[in-house]
């Protein structure tokens, strides 16, 4: 069980204060998906991982905490495009984060929150919204791979769940190729997922699978 707690936090765009949820803490059962989704515990408490000001409409992992920038942005066409667009809820406060720490060149957060853009959408039952997020994480992915940075510190499992990540986005020639560069890694749970991965491509398959549920297929 996750335990959600709350407290009064004052924005840091516009200096009005507001109350908010955040994870105290969160049980670690299970496994996690091939995309690094958590298990059902933590992935759970995702309403609360980014929080958004009800006055002004800035979004971070703590409303402190400023981004650079983040007032600019919050006023461009981009940024209300977002607000105002059809999406559910929290895929919006997730999207508008990952917005504004790509403006602060922020790479690795940005990713990150836009992945998790991904899983709210999936949550929602928004399909398209999962898989433009997707697309989005996999764009903030090559920049940060650009930089030299890494949202994995090992490059090889990084590709492996990038290509994970295309494949739920239907981006099966992008997952193909991110996989084509696995095959001479010799660690054999990782083959393992590279086949299973490979399976589910030629099946056309964007279904959702554990860590466990693809190590277990090919065993
Ligand atoms: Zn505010």
């Amino acid at each position: 069980m996750a335990t959600i707690a709350t407290e009064e936090k004052r924005c840091a765009v516009c200096g009005k204060t507001s109350v908010q949820g955040f994870v105290a803490d969160a049980g670690r059962e299970g496994s996690a998906d091939l995309d690094l989704r958590p298990p059902p515990d933590q992935r759970e408490t995702i309403a609360h991982w980014v929080q958004e000001c009800p006055h002004c409409g800035y979004c971070g992992v703590t409303l402190e905490e400023p981004t650079a920038g983040a007032a600019e942005v919050m006023a461009s066409d981009d940024y209300r495009a977002i607000r105002e667009g059809s999406n559910p809820e929290l895929v919006v406060r997730l999207l508008c984060a990952s917005t504004l720490l790509e403006h602060a060149e922020r790479w690795v957060e940005a990713a990150e929150t836009a992945l998790w853009a991904a899983w709210a959408a999936d949550d929602a039952g928004a399909d398209e919204a999962g898989a433009q997020a997707r697309r989005r994480t996999l764009d903030l992915l090559g920049e940060v791979r650009l930089r030299g940075e890494h949202y994995i510190e090992d490059p090889n499992a990084e590709t492996l769940v990038m290509a994970d990540i295309a494949r739920r986005a239907g981006e099966f020639d992008r997952a193909a190729a991110l996989l084509d560069g696995l095959e001479a890694v010799g660690d054999p749970r990782f083959t393992a997922i590279v086949a299973f991965q490979r399976e589910r491509l030629a099946a056309r398959d964007t279904g959702r699978y554990t860590v466990q549920e693809a190590s277990r297929a090919l065993a």
